[in-house]
């Protein structure tokens, strides 16, 4: 059988990127299909874990976040410091163009058009069909797998794998000129904002970008305003008069899809397979994860023609970060619910054993082990804080 490509990775944002290098590098002919023209909405926030597996380079980060402040319904603050270490921010017209150019170095060929769908070809293999802005004729390739990295409303999930829906935060945020100097907002600084008319149920934030910053809110609710909800986090936060750069939004999936392969040539990663963390919304680092085991399974499949293996790239990623998932969507449920509980959250996060472990967690990406003790004094305070007994 002749293949135009063994593999295609349709999507190039930080899953399909690290997929297709992984693969290349494996010395697997990819082909990297990005429709492009469109700079992802993000806070770009990326922790260290992501930068030390990745290998991002240094000159990415436009700011390094060095404390989070939590700021509750009764505009009470708590500052979190990192302590050792810092969050990365990235721009991320840059850095995934950047991590699209490093798979192509590694050897996957990049073409710029939009997936269409997946045909079959008479022998049944898989021929991805998309189109260009340039060619009037669709274009048509025959390969042996496809992966399918083109974010939360993939248009691969939807036609190849059964029952891919899940729900969705949606998120909007507001590019900003930084201000020079201000009496609040610090470019060093991650705001988090838990207030209902921020949002009802997930949060605001302010986050330095260096010459600019994200101010931006997410909800589940279809119902809520989320312009106008920025409009009043940039009004309370003394930055409704910067010059405005960028206006959009998008969705962010709540829930990892039951399954995520078609269980013959197709599997899904990052954000197409749902893989953001609840609570904190936070997908790059999970979305290059799973692009990498993604990728793993992949270099299985064609070494051994065995399609099981494409399922192991959901196994293997929830056995890796199932448990954080798990945890967070309880979180969230508990404490995203009305500002009564989002008072106590923020004032739980004075605690200083809820901020290091909350640091080491989200630093690293994996619960510490090491420190049973304060896990178990943050349980009770968690249900003391719960049950409105501590104050
Ligand atoms: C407002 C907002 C703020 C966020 N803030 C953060 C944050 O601070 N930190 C964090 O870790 N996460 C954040 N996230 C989540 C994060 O952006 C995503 O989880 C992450 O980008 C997922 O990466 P991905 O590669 O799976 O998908 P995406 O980044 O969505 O990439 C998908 C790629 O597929 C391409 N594509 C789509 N359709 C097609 C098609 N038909 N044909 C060809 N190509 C196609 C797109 O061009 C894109 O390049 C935020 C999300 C939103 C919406």
């Amino acid at each position: 059988m002749s293949y135009d490509f063994d593999v295609v990775v349709v999507g190039g944002g930080p899953s399909g990127a690290t997929a297709a290098t992984d693969l290349a590098r494996a010395g697997h002919h990819v082909l990297l299909l990005d429709r492009a023209g469109r700079i992802k909405p993000c806070g770009g926030a990326i922790p260290p874990r992501l930068i030390r597996d990745f290998d991002i380079p240094d000159h990415l980060l436009v700011a390094k976040a060095t404390a989070a402040r939590m700021i509750a319904p009764s505009a009470k603050q708590v500052e979190m410091p990192v302590g050792d270490g810092f969050v990365g921010m990235v721009d991320r017209d840059i850095f995934d163009e950047w991590l699209r150019a490093r798979a192509g170095l590694a050897g996957a060929e990049r073409r710029t058009g939009t997936f269409e769908r997946i045909d079959r070809d008479p022998d049944g293999t898989a021929v991805i069909v998309y189109t260009t802005a340039r060619g009037r004729e669709a274009q048509r390739v025959r390969t042996r797998v496809v992966i399918g990295c083109d974010g939360a409303r993939s248009g691969v999930a939807r036609q190849a794998i059964k029952g891919a829906r899940t729900k969705f935060v949606f998120a909007y945020h507001e590019v900003v000129k930084a201000p020079a100097v201000h009496y609040d907002f610090r470019p060093e600084r991650c705001d988090v904002v838990y207030q209902g008319d921020i949002s009802p149920d997930f949060y605001g934030w302010v986050f330095p970008h260096g010459d600019t910053a994200s101010i931006g809110v997410g909800s589940a609710n279809k119902g809520f305003g989320l312009r106008e909800s920025c409009a009043r986090l940039r009004l309370q936060s003394g930055l409704a008069g910067c010059e405005t750069l960028r206006r959009e939004g998008a969705p962010i999936p709540l829930k990892p899809l039951k399954r995520w392969d078609n269980g013959r040539d197709v599997v899904v990663a990052g954000d197409a397979a749902g893989v953001v963390a609840p609570a904190s919304g936070e997908g790059i680092y999970y979305a290059m994860a799973c692009g990498r085991i993604a990728a793993q399974s992949v270099g299985t499949f064609l070494r051994t023609r065995d399609a099981r293996a494409l399922a192991q790239a959901r196994k293997q990623f929830m056995r890796a970060h199932g448990r954080v998932f798990w945890v967070l969507g309880i979180m969230q449920h508990f404490w995203y619910r009305s500002d009564k509980r989002r008072e106590r959250f923020v004032k739980m996060c004075e605690d200083p054993d809820v901020q290091k472990l909350t640091w080491q967690a989200y630093m690293n990406k994996e619960l510490v082990r090491a420190e049973p003790m304060a896990h178990a004094r943050i349980f009770f305070k968690d249900m003391g804080h719960l049950l409105g007994l501590a104050r």
